[in-house]
């Protein structure tokens, strides 16, 4: 689209490989820096997607995560008041905790556990939707949240841990799927690029709207139905196997998203097949490499 890039990461867990090939482009400039410490550059958008999202990541140093979050999304909010830039926050689904209406709206304020091992991203994400409303209100920041449910897709790093990445990978080396629980709880898997379209128009919609508003893909499946759909999709003779589940898993999710239809005009268009099978073909052809560059 022309625009000039300034991207801030302090690769704690993204992979630097992934914006190799943008390298080349001019307007395009890489700041290694935490999003914890200020930071002053001119900018007239802002998209804070700061923030380890695997449930493993993020509970590794959980103190770091809720200061990603919070001092994250201070300093991001004082830079936007200081250059007038409009500001997206990449929010999420966990503000909904282990949710007890079901699909969650987003007047629905959730069901969320302040002394956990999940709490550090959820509260963290919780306090960063509070920060962006508090600055709306007091200095006039021209405000966008989006509430992120589960995303999947080419680029996530193998040992990523959440349950996409864990299963093709599993599958494509015929290693056992590792079920946490029985199987039964759901998640609404969305895809990268549909997730992108929504965080642009959500980014070019009126001043009056900020959000918060739901992004996600409708369609629910349990645990158990995403494992076979892998199988199925690899051609895998990988068998699964049941591991004790995590501390405080949400039992199900599903996002209403009729509020993102209404003003954006979006809606998610890869159905799960299809983007497993985009997802499944970037692994293996990943994990394909790293034999080679092991024989090597
Ligand atoms: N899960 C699983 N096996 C795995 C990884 C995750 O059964 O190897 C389950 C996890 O317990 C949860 C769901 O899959 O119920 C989604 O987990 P993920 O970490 O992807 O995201 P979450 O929605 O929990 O943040």
């Amino acid at each position: 689209m022309g625009h000039s890039i300034v991207c801030v990461d302090n690769f704690s867990t993204g992979l630097e490989r992934n914006i190799h090939h943008l390298r080349s482009y001019n307007r395009f400039s890489v700041i290694r820096h935490d999003v914890i410490d200020p930071i002053d550059i001119e900018v007239d958008e802002i998209y804070n997607l700061a923030c380890p999202a695997s449930p493993p990541h993020y509970q590794a140093d959980p103190i770091h995560t809720m200061k990603t979050s919070v001092f994250g999304a201070l300093n991001l909010l004082e830079l936007a008041a200081r250059t007038g830039a409009r500001i997206f926050q990449a929010s999420t689904s966990e503000v909904y905790g282990d949710p007890l209406v079901h699909p969650q709206v987003e007047n629905y304020w959730g069901n969320v556990n302040s002394f956990g091992p999940r709490s550090c991203y959820d509260e963290g994400k919780r306090s960063a939707e509070t920060l962006f409303y508090d600055f709306h209100q007091t200095y006039d920041v021209e405000i966008k949240i989006a509430r992120i449910f589960n995303t999947y897709g080419p680029h996530m790093r193998p040992d990523d841990g959440r349950v996409v990445s864990n299963f093709i990978v599993q599958a494509l080396k015929g290693q056992d799927i590792t079920i946490y629980g029985d199987g039964s709880q759901t998640r609404s898997f969305c895809f990268v690029d549909d997730l992108i379209e929504g965080f642009q128009q959500l980014m070019a919609t009126d001043p009056s709207f900020t959000g918060p508003v739901n992004l996600g893909n409708p369609g629910e499946f349990t645990i158990l139905e995403l494992a076979e759909q892998v199988i199925e999709l690899t051609g895998s003779s990988s068998k699964t196997i049941c591991k004790p589940l995590p501390k405080d898993d949400p039992r199900q999710r599903r996002p209403d998203i009729s509020l993102a239809r209404e003003k954006l005009g979006w809606q998610p268009l890869v159905p799960l097949s299809t983007g497993l099978e985009k997802t499944i073909c970037y692994f293996d052809r990943l994990l394909t490499e790293e034999a080679h560059e092991w024989v090597g």
